[in-house]
């Protein structure tokens, strides 16, 4: 390859940089404004952690079980920037109480 062409793709390449930091700085500095929330069932293999060696020469591993779940994924996409938040996890949040017409009889 020509000097010159080296030096032309590493412009472009710190351009670009440039350009994907801005856009992660704008998404950072979103004030995310949250669409519909989606879910979707997914299924995934299910790990075991499993400690090899010993005493104080150990590492852990994460092996696959063999066997899989399926679990809800949840999704909601931001109207403002397009970022994508994504979470299996769910708490519970308590119903709230309504209050309706208590007649006599
Ligand atoms: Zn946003």
């Amino acid at each position: 390859m020509k000097k010159d062409r080296i030096e032309e793709l590493r412009e472009e390449i710190s351009k670009l940089e440039n350009e994907i930091e801005k856009i992660k700085e704008q998404r950072d500095n979103c004030t995310h404004e949250w669409g519909e929330i989606e879910c979707e069932k997914v299924t995934r293999p299910i790990y075991d952690i499993v400690t090899y060696g010993m005493l104080s020469d150990t590492y852990s591993k994460y092996v696959p079980t063999g066997k899989f779940e399926t679990v809800d994924v949840y999704s909601r996409c931001c109207k403002k920037c397009g970022y994508i938040d994504c979470t299996s996890s769910v708490e519970e949040v308590p119903v709230q109480v309504k209050k309706v017409p208590k007649f006599r009889g």
